[in-house]
């Protein structure tokens, strides 16, 4: 029986669009236009057609312009890093995002760096990562922060709880880390090679499972009354809904752990819906800046 509190996400994610929207307006009354979203798609990998539908429509419904480049898979990396340059030069764009995974004759870190560190609204640039682990004004991925926001919402201040991060990643995994860490988390980073993984994340009042493998995180894993904060999206099949049918999945498995963890994210409907909330937000933010509007308080 789940005891847990569900964090809703989606609301939340709806209610930070709303008051991000009423920003853009603000400002674009300040600067003469909306805050603009400059979006790269490479390929047909049809999951990241998707979030890139996903992320147009989201944009233009908070009041921002959204700018679509669509190119071949067979683009060369040259050709990808002069467009970025074109971005990066062009005064009508505020944010570049290049959907990732890129196509294998591109070097996804040669891309990430290219784009100038105040318009990276994934917050990937070595210079925003190096200003967050710093403690400096950054632009912080979109995921890790979405997941903070959650938090911050739940516990009022996390100063002095622990956190468990499983998961490495330059994306998720060790922003995430950075920003528990900027909060006065005491943080345990967990990876494929921590010895006794199950002992580790029982000492978390805080446990952020991104892995990318489905339902690993069970109730064994949590400690009584922890948060858990599922980050993991991972379609499985699903056979009783029909042949060739899928669903999406966390990396926790939802009924045991929520039949112990005092609170958590669902999936879908957790932390899912913040990415996109965030990129707004990041958006909003780079615009603000690169105007000099003033501090952007969401
Ligand atoms: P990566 O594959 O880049 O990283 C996975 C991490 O998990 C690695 O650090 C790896 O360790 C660790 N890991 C793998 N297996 C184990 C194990 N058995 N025990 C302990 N640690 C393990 O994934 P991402 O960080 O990109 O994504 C993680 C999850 O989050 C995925 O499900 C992804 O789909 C999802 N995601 C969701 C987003 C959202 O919007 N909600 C956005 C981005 C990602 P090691 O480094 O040692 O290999």
């Amino acid at each position: 029986m789940t005891k847990a509190k569900v964090i809703d996400g989606k609301a939340f994610s709806e209610n930070l669009v709303a008051r991000v929207a009423v920003e853009a307006k603000s400002l674009a009354a300040k600067i003469g236009r909306p805050p603009a979203l400059a979006v790269v798609l490479v390929g047909e990998d049809p999951a990241s057609a998707v979030y890139v539908r996903n992320k147009i429509e989201r944009t233009t419904a908070a009041g921002m312009r959204s700018i679509e480049h669509r190119l071949d898979a067979t683009t060369s990396q040259a050709e990808l890093l002069a467009l970025i340059d074109t971005l990066n030069e062009d005064d009508a764009v505020d944010g570049i995002l290049v959907q990732l995974p890129l196509p294998k004759q591109i070097d996804e870190a040669a891309v990430i760096n290219a784009v100038t560190p105040d318009k990276d609204v994934d917050g990937f640039h070595v210079v925003n990562a190096g200003r967050l682990a710093t403690g400096q004004d950054a632009l912080v991925p979109c995921t890790p922060f979405g997941c903070l926001l959650l938090l911050r919402d739940q516990f009022g201040s996390l100063s002095g709880l622990n956190a468990v991060v499983v998961g490495r990643s330059n994306i998720v995994g060790k922003p995430m880390a950075q920003l528990l860490l900027q909060d006065s988390c005491t943080v345990t980073i967990a990876h494929s090679r921590t010895k006794d993984l199950q002992a580790v994340c029982a000492t978390a009042d805080i446990l952020v499972a991104a892995v990318g493998r489905p339902e690993m995180i069970t109730g064994d894993f949590v400690k009584p009354g922890a948060t858990v904060i599922d980050v993991g999206i991972n379609r499985v099949p699903a056979p009783e809904r029909g042949e060739g049918k899928f669903r999406l999945t966390g990396d926790v498995d939802y009924d045991s752990a929520a039949a112990v963890a005092g609170a958590i994210t669902p999936v879908p409907g957790g932390v899912g819906p913040m990415t996109i909330a965030c990129l707004l937000r990041n958006t909003l933010v780079a615009a603000a800046r690169r105007f000099d509007a003033g501090p952007i308080d969401i």
